[in-house]
């Protein structure tokens, strides 16, 4: 290997340039580029708001989904937002798992507040006949 700092050709185990005494960085390419190194920084981390939405809405659905109607459109708000979230995951460098889970979380909340409205419906009926 070659030293980057002076040039020295060196022993590839080599930690300090034995000519100029400056620390070995191990580069990818061992050649010693004159340009610039190009830093390529991250993408600055952008919050997947739908995601975040998506999780609320979510949430507040599965508490809410013993109230008929209410629950369910929550949940489905939900379902939508997870859904505009993930197709556009790509926009956001966070929130796929947070989007997979919000789907999750607004189908539960969803189904959870299907079978509670038929039950409380069926409840209603029978309290209706007398029982
Ligand atoms: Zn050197």
């Amino acid at each position: 290997m070659i030293c980057n700092h002076c040039g020295q050709e060196l022993q590839d185990d080599s930690v300090f340039c034995t000519n100029c005494g400056n620390k070995i960085t191990v580069q990818p390419t061992q050649e010693v580029s004159c340009e610039p190194q190009q830093t390529t920084q991250p993408a600055p981390a952008k919050r997947n708001v739908f995601v975040k939405l998506a999780f609320i809405f979510s949430i507040i659905g599965l508490c809410l989904c013993w109230i008929p109607y209410l629950g369910v459109t929550i949940s489905e708000a939900a379902l939508a937002l997870s859904i505009v979230g993930l197709v556009l995951k790509k926009k956001f460098t966070l929130g796929t798992e947070k989007a997979k889970t919000a789907l999750t979380l607004s189908i539960v909340g969803l189904v959870l507040g299907f079978i509670l409205s038929v039950v409380i419906e069926v409840v209603i009926e029978l309290a209706a006949q007398g029982y």
